[in-house]
């Protein structure tokens, strides 16, 4: 079986806190979260508030708005929706994925250190590796599929953050968000999840013990690809305070139409993700049983090495399936460039299906001696699919025309 318990019971076992007593379930969450009438002209959604500053009625007297990089209505519907989708308390928005994490790892000091998982998304290693270790913050990276080789890690030496990507892109390797917590915690560091790949439909870091959600709200939250954006959730108020002054101080925030395309992709959010589960799971059983097919790396395959941890941490295995051809690079690379609906473009988590080749695309900037000093692997023959909202039927004939 791939699918797994249906996404509304397993958001009623690990919701934290609901926006009000109606709002229980993810999907009224989804749609409500935010969503007050406009104070101004009780218009039902919130407006594109298209400002950079706000009249004042006198010297620093305002209606809590006085410049549009420290607050806008449009940012502030969006970042509530933020946390109630996550179950958290705080959501902040930025204008990418990669200026949250940015941010985020403004909370460690030059000198302290990160525990990191060795197959990360590949913006995210160029920003620890090329950016962030030259101010001074140390970067460990270490298999976070293997929670006692992460324990471990913290037992050597103390961390402040423990950064976890769970599914890895483009592998799909899990990293047990619980049980690390708890390593994490016990050893005085605190958790990152970058959550992006799951979504929070499927999975919520914050309910399993960790500190700070984050996304690329670009792909699923956002859900069409057609706007970049970035969120971090948390329960903690001393962090988000911090994060909050950082976000206004350093300055990577969306502008109001963005936030406002990402509300709307934020409506459908569940029912995307039942689609884009349904299907992928549709596509891995077809090319699992493919000829062609050398190997096939999804979470809600019983072949998946964590088949029983994709369970018990996700409702549903999601909707990227990774896989291997018996032909190698050469035959992934002509695949890749002979499918029709499936798009050859680099993204992920839009309604639409996207295949790419992460060696030589998303991951290009995971190359060279530090990566594989890190452990980082990326198999050059490794073919990437975003499976979108499509008809199952299609996309399968799609693949099967490609694959020959
Ligand atoms: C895309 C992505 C990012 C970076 O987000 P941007 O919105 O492109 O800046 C970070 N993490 C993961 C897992 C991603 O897929």
């Amino acid at each position: 079986m791939i699918q797994y318990a249906p996404a509304e019971s397993n958001q009623e076992k690990t919701h934290v806190q609901p926006t009000d007593d109606s709002a229980t379930h993810f999907n009224t969450r989804a749609v409500h979260a935010g969503m007050e009438p406009d104070p101004a002209t009780g218009a039902v959604i919130t407006p594109i508030y298209q400002t950079s500053t706000y009249a004042q009625t006198g010297i620093n007297e305002h209606r809590g708005y006085d410049y549009a990089r420290s607050d806008n209505p449009t940012r502030t519907a969006l970042q509530t929706a933020l946390a109630a989708l996550e179950g958290g308390r705080f959501g902040l928005a930025f204008a990418s994925g990669m200026a949250a994490i940015d941010t985020l790892l403004r909370l460690v000091a030059p000198g302290q250190r990160v525990v990191c998982g060795n197959d990360l998304y590949g913006g995210t290693f160029r920003l620890f590796d090329k950016v962030l270790a030259i101010t001074g913050v140390r970067f460990t990276f270490v298999d976070t599929s293997d929670t006692a080789a992460v324990a471990a890690e913290l037992a050597r030496e103390p961390a402040r953050l423990v950064w976890l990507e769970s599914p890895t892109n483009p592998t799909l390797r899990l990293a047990d968000i619980a049980a690390i917590s708890a390593a994490a915690h016990a050893a005085g560091a605190q958790v990152a999840v970058d959550n992006t790949f799951a979504s929070p439909a499927l999975q919520q870091p914050l309910a399993l013990g960790a500190d700070f959600a984050v996304h690329s709200t670009t792909k699923y939250i956002a859900g069409h690809s057609d706007v970049v954006g970035g969120a971090i959730v948390t329960n903690d108020a001393a962090a988000y305070d911090r994060l909050k002054f950082l976000q206004n101080a350093v300055g990577a925030v969306p502008g109001p139409m963005d936030c406002f395309l990402t509300l709307r992709g934020i409506r459908t959010l569940g029912l995307r993700l039942r689609a884009h589960c349904d299907n992928a799971a549709a596509v891995a059983r077809f090319l699992e049983d493919h000829p062609a097919v050398a190997e096939v790396i999804y979470p809600g395959l019983e072949s998946h090495p964590q088949y029983d941890l994709a369970r018990r941490q996700m409702s549903g295995p999601g909707g990227m399936v990774s896989f291997t051809l018996r032909g190698g690079e050469a035959a992934a690379r002509a695949v890749a460039l002979r499918t029709r609906l499936f798009t050859l473009a680099e993204s992920l988590g839009g309604v639409e299906s996207l295949i790419e080749l992460p060696a030589a695309m998303t991951h290009a900037s995971v190359g060279g001696a530090e990566a594989l000093a890190a452990g980082f692997a990326v198999p050059a023959g490794l073919v990437r699919l975003s499976v979108g909202i499509e008809h199952a039927a299609d996309l399968i004939a799609d693949l099967r025309r490609a694959l020959l």
